[in-house]
């Protein structure tokens, strides 16, 4: 089943509604659950079984009542406690970086500022701003040590990610980078369009992914050829802290980001942003520069 935040509120797609969103039709869970489930999309995950196994329950020739318009849809998991993001996971990556692949995962965070919905600009006010297309995972069940085996059992869902990065801020100074900040700005970590659980997916370890630049492909992998795959990552994680639900899992990037083209080429303003991940949707987003208020005038 796949779900979106409209408009600040957890709604239910219609299960035969599957390419744009725009259109489509939708549930609002709290309405149709006559108050028994909440509204507020960060407060879904909490109570996350409990929506799923209502969502089973109702009636696809029911009132599915909304219809859908894409600038209202928001981020899936819109106020994350934690966000983690994995560096170098896709071996085509690391070569591209120059970088060897690592033994463990390389886990850096981001802050929860930098959250934002699937459509809509983006603001940047350098120009080393570049993209990263990514699976991201949604915890429904709380984890701590969590083992691989088990580890699916407490993901709410995928939906779509950008890790948008400014290398300059992510790579200073040289010796000692700085992922989190880099990776950290308003609006650096687009999530959606919708939140799809795995069960809904052909194959949840197996997605293709991509994303264009003003329509040329720019990156195209699968999620087969991640070195660490989901459950590793959570229990990994969730063997050092424990994981909470609402909480955002990016699972790295394949070969193909702007830093590691010949030559180099960074976002700018104007410029239109797809990304996708098969069975979850796209996200568009354009980029325009940022207003940079000056402290005492000039
Ligand atoms: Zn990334």
């Amino acid at each position: 089943m796949r779900f979106v935040n409209y408009a600040g509120r957890l709604v239910l797609l219609h299960p035969d509604d599957g390419g744009a969103l725009d259109g489509a039709r939708g549930l609002d869970v709290e309405r149709a659950s006559h108050g028994l489930l909440p509204a507020a999309p960060e407060a879904a995950f909490d109570r996350w079984d409990e929506i799923v196994d209502w969502a089973r329950g109702v009636d696809a020739s029911g009132p599915y009542d909304l219809i859908l318009h894409e600038p209202f849809l928001a981020s899936p998991s819109p106020r994350p406690r934690q966000i983690f993001g994995v560096g170098l996971n896709y071996s085509d990556h690391s070569a591209e970086t120059g970088m060897a692949a690592p033994e463990l995962p390389l886990i850096f965070t981001k802050l929860g500022t930098s959250v934002t919905g699937p459509g809509g600009p983006i603001p940047i006010s350098t120009d080393a701003v570049d993209w990263e297309v990514e699976v991201a995972v949604v915890i429904g069940r709380p984890a701590r040590h969590a083992t691989v085996d088990t580890a699916w059992e407490h993901v709410a869902g995928l939906t779509v990610a950008q890790d948008i990065s400014e290398r300059g801020i992510q790579m200073r100074p040289a010796d000692t980078p700085q992922f989190g900040l880099g990776k950290s700005l308003p609006a650096f970590t687009p999530l959606g369009p919708a939140l799809v659980t795995a069960d809904a997916l052909d194959d949840r370890e197996d997605l293709a992914l991509g994303c264009s630049l003003n329509g040329e492909e720019r990156q195209s992998s699968r999620t087969s050829y991640l070195i660490f795959d989901v459950p590793h990552l959570i229990a990994y994680l969730s063997g050092i802290t424990r994981l909470l639900p609402g909480d955002v899992i990016l699972t790295g990037t394949p070969s193909g980001v702007g830093l590691a083209h010949d030559p180099q080429r960074f976002l700018r303003p104007g410029d239109e942003l797809e990304s996708w991940v098969e069975g979850i949707g796209s996200m568009r987003h354009s980029f325009v520069a940022e207003e940079q208020p000056r402290e005492g005038g000039s």
